[in-house]
């Protein structure tokens, strides 16, 4: 009897192997189908000012319209897009989409580019930039792109010289998701960032746990000692901002502040002042 649920068990878990194996395949195909049939969209998410409450700019987030499932989110799609190769194109994808659409936006404007660490590895990423950058006449120092340790740390002399052949271009480097995994202060150290992205789990016991309000007012402090701003990542709550206005936090970025929307709705809401394609009518930023 025990012999027999045994090798039940073990033709079921074969079958979901198959099952999973086959869905990965499945989901392969369907990314890269996905790319010609213009299926993927960029949200943005507005970034603001602490001190000011003026909008500073807008991170760029990537989605799939699926036609099936809907919208679907990075953390469902971009690791099989890592594996298949497919991020290269999707990355360049991204980059292209994000500066033209920056183009449209009311100069001082910067948009945010998340790369994967497959993207950094790229031969030619510093070129290709720069030709993109050519071809949408987006101004490099409205650029920035966000990058996390785990990217950095593979081989961190190669990385610093292609953080500097970015910045030769004149883009700016963001370091995403700081606290969490590889940090370390010698990343700090030996990368010339222009801004630090404080992880949004630092923000959901920060009101009221005085450990992490310790770390969060450490943080500022050696940003404001490197003499790099600060970003505070997931903001929901109103008193996370006044907290963190207090503790002299440069920027912030959350569903507070604004939920990431695609770019027509974050343009109807009001909250970006369009220059180009409605003529010359400026809109107000109604919320400030
Ligand atoms: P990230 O770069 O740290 O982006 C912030 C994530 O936090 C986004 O999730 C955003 O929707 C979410 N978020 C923003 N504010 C709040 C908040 O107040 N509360 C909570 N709970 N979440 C908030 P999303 O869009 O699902 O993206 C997840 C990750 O996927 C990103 O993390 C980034 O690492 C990656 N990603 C997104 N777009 C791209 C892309 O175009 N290229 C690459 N390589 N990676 C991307
Ligand atoms: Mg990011
Ligand atoms: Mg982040
Ligand atoms: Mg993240």
């Amino acid at each position: 009897r025990a012999k027999k649920s045994t090798t039940q068990k073990v033709c079921l878990y074969d079958a979901g192997m198959d099952e999973a194996a086959r869905a990965r395949t499945v989901l392969t195909a369907e990314l890269r189908a996905a790319l010609e049939a213009d299926q993927f969209e960029l949200h943005y998410q507005v970034q603001t000012s602490v001190l000011t409450g003026k909008i500073t700019g807008y991170e760029a987030l990537l989605r799939w319209r699926h036609p099936e499932r809907g919208m679907v989110l990075p953390s469902e799609f971009l690791p099989l897009a890592e594996e298949s190769g497919l991020i290269a194109r999707l990355g360049e994808w991204v980059l292209r989409t994000a500066c033209n659409d920056a183009t449209t936006w009311t100069p001082p404007y910067r948009v945010s580019v998340n790369l994967s660490p497959v993207q950094f590895a790229y031969p030619n990423l510093s070129t290709l930039l720069g030709d993109i950058l050519e071809q949408t006449g987006l101004d490099p120092a409205r650029l920035e792109l966000e990058l996390t340790e785990s990217t950095i740390v593979a081989d961190k002399a190669r990385a610093l010289m292609i953080v500097r052949q970015i910045k030769a271009l004149g883009v700016t480097i963001a370091l995403d998701d700081f606290g969490t995994g590889y940090s370390s202060l010698d990343t700090l150290r030996s990368f010339p960032f222009d801004r630090i992205k404080l992880d949004r789990s630092f923000m959901q016991d920060f009101e009221f746990n005085p450990q992490v309000k310790a770390i969060v007012r450490a943080v500022l402090a050696l940003g404001k000692s490197l003499n790099i701003p600060v970003l505070a990542e997931g903001i929901e709550t109103p008193g996370q901002l006044l907290l963190l206005g207090e503790e002299g936090c440069d920027h912030a970025q959350g569903f507070f502040l604004g939920r990431p929307a695609a770019l027509r709705d974050i343009v109807s809401s009001g909250q970006i002042i369009r220059a180009i394609p409605f003529g010359n009518t400026v809109k107000m930023d109604l919320r400030h």
